[in-house]
């Protein structure tokens, strides 16, 4: 019986919880989870055929789960694979916020990347995004992942939360997606319910107020706060929410669902909560609030002074051409490796950098050696890359994985020089063209092993 796979804690509460949708709630976890992916809208556009989630934009079910790792696409930042619930991210952050302004956004939780990449495709060009991830080697795959994604106004930091305390009032949106008890995930991930305990449960909501707590003094006035969790108990989600509300000054902000969408809506003249259970919805278990501060805080002031070296006007010259838009766009020299980001953002970016530990900014673009440029992997995988300057080598499947493997690859092309690999007309990094050989350039760290 699957009933004997939830702990007994669990089950009482949540059988108080859902009342007579109990047996709904235990036959949902019969059934295998759906698996959802997420496209990135600049590039590859929606196909047709396939059901929408119905949340967001780009969101897709799929009727069957391909082995992504092995599909080339995935590592050229096509798409994410995301679960459905996690999407509606979108409609706390569209319905909250006024998208044609300039914001400065905080992912606080983001690796591996799910919900930055989202945010990515839902902010305008002259917004920042902050993607933080506290673990070290999370923030690396965050790192990779929003590489692939191909956006240059995001920042990557591996930070705990209270060092935000040295931005105050700097951001108009912090999401904080909170590590918690999991108990959305015991069907696509069974484990997370041997862990589970009624402590556990107390550790998180605990840990959870400590961030809330901590990151607090570096959202402005007047700034969107977006919490969630993957778990049902009021302990993370309301209680949490109620004790926010008695420490500082803040409005819940109400969203507007179709009623078709299954989304249970806990919503009273104080408090809007919005809560996901696998036998109301195409996806898991997921919470979710959306509160406006109202404190007065003190903001942080961004400095007009220019901290960046920009490389040497011959270089900026021959960079400018590799990229479109490159007038919009300040170059970066950080010991002899060029990135690249809007040109709008150079002060917050500035102040970031002076503050905190920056694993990336905007777009690693190339590395000077000896006066010569040799282009970085992330390059190869921006939006903003010019195609046009650079030679292409369109890929079938089993070469495109072979160059994935960072394997040799046998075809040689007659024209010497950097040159794009190519899978379905989307690029998936740099091999150099010598007299009798192709360097594969693809980075050993982000090879895939998966034979
Ligand atoms: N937002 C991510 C996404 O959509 O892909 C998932 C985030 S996951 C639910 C929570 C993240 O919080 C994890 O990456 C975890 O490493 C991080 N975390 C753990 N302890 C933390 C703490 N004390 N402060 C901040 N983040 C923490």
């Amino acid at each position: 019986m699957i009933e004997d796979q939830f702990p007994q804690d669990f089950i009482k509460r949540e059988q108080a919880q859902l009342g007579d949708q109990w047996n709904d709630f235990v036959k949902a976890h019969q059934q295998p989870s759906p698996i959802s992916i997420r496209y990135n809208a600049f590039k590859s556009s929606l196909p047709f055929h396939l059901q929408k989630v119905p949340w967001t934009r780009n969101g897709v079910y799929l009727s069957e789960r391909p082995s992504f790792t092995l599909d080339p696409s995935f590592h050229a930042g096509k798409y994410y694979v995301q679960e459905a619930s996690s999407m509606f991210l979108e409609q706390a952050f569209t319905q909250s916020n006024d998208l044609s302004k300039a914001l400065n956004v905080l992912d606080l939780c983001a690796a591996p990347g799910g919900k930055s990449t989202h945010l990515l495709n839902l902010i305008n060009a002259e917004s920042l995004l902050v993607s933080n991830e506290v673990i070290q080697s999370r923030a690396a795959i965050l790192s990779e992942n929003l590489q692939k994604w191909g956006l240059s106004n995001v920042v990557v930091t591996n930070n705990d939360p209270k060092d935000f305390q040295r931005l105050p009032g700097f951001f108009d949106v912090i999401v904080v997606d909170a590590p918690c008890s999991g108990e959305g995930l015991f069907r696509k991930d069974p484990e997370a319910a041997n862990e589970w305990s009624q402590d556990n449960v107390a550790l998180c909501a605990k840990r959870q107020r400590r961030i809330l707590n901590d990151v607090w003094p570096a959202l402005k006035t007047g700034g969107i706060l977006i919490y969630s969790t993957c778990t049902y108990n009021e302990f993370e989600n309301e209680e949490n929410i109620h004790w926010l509300q008695q420490e500082f000054n803040v409005e819940p902000v109400r969203l507007n669902i179709e009623e078709t969408w299954g989304i249970q809506a806990i919503e009273t003249p104080s408090f809007f909560g919005y809560r996901f259970f696998p036998h109301r919805v195409k996806g898991e278990g997921f919470f979710i609030a959306t509160l406006r501060k109202l404190d007065e805080q003190p903001e942080s002031r961004v400095s007009t002074k220019n901290i960046f070296t920009e490389p040497s006007k011959k270089i900026k010259d021959q960079l400018a051409e590799w990229v479109v838009r490159s007038d919009q766009k300040i170059f970066i020299n950080r010991n002899d490796r060029v990135q690249f980001f809007p040109k709008g953002k150079n002060a917050e970016i500035e102040l970031i950098v002076k503050n905190l530990h920056v694993v990336l900014a905007g777009t690693f673009m190339a590395t000077i050696k000896h006066d010569k440029l040799i282009p970085e992997h992330g390059l190869a995988l921006s939006v903003e890359l010019n195609r046009k300057m650079f030679n292409t080598i369109p890929l079938e499947r089993v070469e495109a994985l072979q160059y994935l493997r960072k394997e040799s690859i046998s075809f040689i092309p007659n024209k010497k020089g950097f040159a794009l690999i190519m899978f379905e007309d989307l690029p998936l990094g740099w091999v150099n063209v010598l007299e009798n050989r192709l360097n594969n350039m693809y980075p050993s760290e982000w090879r895939i092993r998966m034979k």
